[in-house]
Parts: C-alpha cells; sequence; structure tokens
C-alpha cells in the first residue's frame, strides 16, 4: 500500500485549501489552518465530537460552530468527504487523492477497516445500467464484530 509521508501530505493539503479560500475570498485564520492541520494530521475516520475533542487536548481553543463552519469548506474544496459508518452522526475521512473504498465497521470496539473491491464497483455499473441511473456517489459498509472482539466475547 503506498502511502505519502505525514509532511508531504499536509503540505499539499495545506496548499490545496488556501488556494480554496483565496479563491472564495476567505481568511487564512488561524483557527481554520489549525483545524486543517489536526484533520490531517492522523488517517483516522472521525466525527465532530472527536475533533474538538483533539483541538481541545492541545490546547487550542476553537468553538464547535468554527469547526462545523470549517468542515464545510473542507468539504466543498473535497478536501475532506462524509462517510457513513452506519451510526447515528456524521463522520468524515480524507478524500483528496484517495480512491474510493468501502468500510467494515466493529460494532463494538468501534474499529473501522477500509477496504476496496472491484467487484462492488462491477456490481454498481451493472446495477446503474440496468436502471439507467447515473451514480454520483455510493456508501457500502459492513457492521459486525472484528476478529478480537469476537475471540474475547
Ligand atoms: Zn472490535
Ligand atoms: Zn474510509
Amino acid at each position: 500500500m503506498r502511502r505519502n509521508s505525514k509532511s508531504t501530505a499536509e503540505t499539499v493539503e495545506r496548499g490545496h485549501f488556501n488556494d480554496y479560500l483565496g479563491r472564495h475570498n476567505l481568511r487564512r485564520t488561524q483557527e481554520r489552518i489549525r483545524i486543517l492541520q489536526e484533520v490531517f494530521s492522523t488517517h483516522d475516520h472521525f466525527d465532530v465530537e472527536t475533533l474538538l475533542f483533539r483541538l481541545r487536548r492541545k490546547k487550542h481553543l476553537v468553538s464547535r460552530a468554527t469547526i462545523y463552519r470549517t468542515l464545510k469548506h473542507l468539504l466543498d474544496s473535497k478536501l475532506v468527504r462524509q462517510v457513513d459508518l452506519g451510526r447515528n452522526r456524521a463522520f468524515y475521512e480524507h478524500a483528496l487523492g484517495r480512491e474510493n473504498h468501502e468500510h467494515l465497521v466493529c460494532v463494538a470496539c468501534g474499529k473501522v477497516v477500509e477496504f476496496s473491491t472491484v467487484t462492488i464497483q462491477k456490481l454498481q455499473n451493472f446495477v446503474c445500467e440496468e436502471f439507467n441511473f447515473r451514480p454520483v456517489r455510493h456508501s457500502y459498509q459492513i457492521l459486525g464484530t472484528c476478529e478480537s472482539c469476537q475471540s474475547s466475547s
């Protein structure tokens, strides 16, 4: 599996975000940059509360409202996308330069595993052709228990 080094990836994303802010006449505030850096400091899937917690732990005092607004910009600029993990709140993940993938979600420990297979892509093509449907995005997740949760129960 190929993965860019963290510093390189963050620089690319920061450049992309700066361009976006410039195009939309938005200021590069310290808060926005801090949120961007925190989002791209790990590869985890995250929700707003986790992001808020991570920022506060580093003594960055950003409000929940600022996080929501900045997330909207990150979504608009296609740096981040929303991902359905079968829970009753929205989760997000890095989108720039990442291939489409699906998720296995452990309902016991919350672990998320990503996978991709051409079979799902082929199935999507087949179904969409059958119904003359033009796909925009799709979401597929399997909820269950991971290997270590199975053995501990
Ligand atoms: Zn588990
Ligand atoms: Zn993912």
